[in-house]
């Protein structure tokens, strides 16, 4: 990234989380490949330092702990994890989560308060629908607050009953300042979610495996869409998911490189959109 006047990336969809979370993400995509056929190797299954380790080897100054409860009661745990992994890890931006449960309006707030400035929300892992009624004071306190969400809400790898464009538009027509970034481009909804992100000028979308090989089979991403690529080019931020990815990690540097968008492009997503909007130093 030298070459393009880059001194280091953001990343802002990278998963760190308790070792025994970890473990079970692990043992899932294990799982997949006998089931699906779909092969999903784990390339980087290293123990939590030398995953930091990596991220700084591959010129990472700021990236995530995505975290994200599967079922009620778990988000207020995983906060206090994030909070402390934040703290120790000081290139990590400090992440929070929540469910819709009684209770989440609070423990979003107590995140906020605590200095949480990046949310992760998963739609067909939690299985919920984003406008459940329970979450109506989340997404207001967290449009007010201006902090934002990555939120997996599209289809892919696999639909859940609430993914999709239509369920988050709903809660974007009551909530239009909403911070949200839509993880892995809106996979494999891309049109849909670039419109939304047309529509409203706080929405953003992050790469996370978008456009690299493995995506590419799976859910190519529309040639036709490329020209409103290059026109949101402020609004498209690098992610990863690192560690938890079937290929090695600067892939997705070089799938966002043959895109052919120009070095201003690939600047704006690999650092400077992120570092705008979490107030980090410009390059
Ligand atoms: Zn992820």
């Amino acid at each position: 990234m030298e070459r393009y006047g880059l001194q280091g990336l953001v990343d802002v969809h990278t998963h760190f989380m308790p070792e025994r979370v970890l473990r079970k993400v692990w043992a899932y995509f294990d799982a997949v490949g006998p089931m699906t056929g779909l092969e999903w190797p784990i390339t980087y299954r290293e123990e939590e330092d030398r995953r930091v380790e990596l991220l700084r080897e591959f010129g990472v100054l700021r990236f995530t702990s995505m975290v994200y409860p599967h079922k009620a009661g778990m988000a207020r745990w995983l906060n206090e994890w994030a909070a402390g992994f934040a703290a120790r890890v000081p290139d990590c931006l400090h992440t929070a989560t929540f469910f819709p449960e009684e209770g989440a309006a609070g423990y979003v707030r107590e995140a906020v308060e605590s200095g949480a400035v990046v949310f992760k929300a998963h739609v067909q892992v939690g299985a919920y629908d984003p406008g459940d009624p329970l979450l109506e004071p989340v997404w207001g306190l967290l449009a007010e607050a201006g902090v934002p969400i990555v939120i997996h809400c599209g289809s892919g790898p696999a639909p859940g009953k609430h993914t999709g464009p239509e369920p988050i538009a709903r809660v974007l027509a009551r909530h239009p300042r909403l911070r949200l970034v839509v993880a892995h481009m809106g996979m494999p909804e891309y049109g849909d979610f670039l419109g939304l992100a047309e529509r409203y000028p706080e929405v953003r979308l992050d790469t996370t495996m978008a456009f690299t090989d493995f995506a590419e089979k799976l859910a190519p991403f529309p040639p036709g869409e490329r020209a409103q690529l290059r026109e949101l080019g402020d609004r498209v931020l690098l992610g990863s998911d690192f560690p938890n990815i079937p290929y090695v990690y600067p892939h997705q540097l070089e799938a966002l490189e043959r895109l052919g968008l120009g070095a201003e492009w690939l600047r704006a997503v690999c650092h400077d959109n992120a570092a705008a909007l979490f107030g980090l130093p410009p390059r």
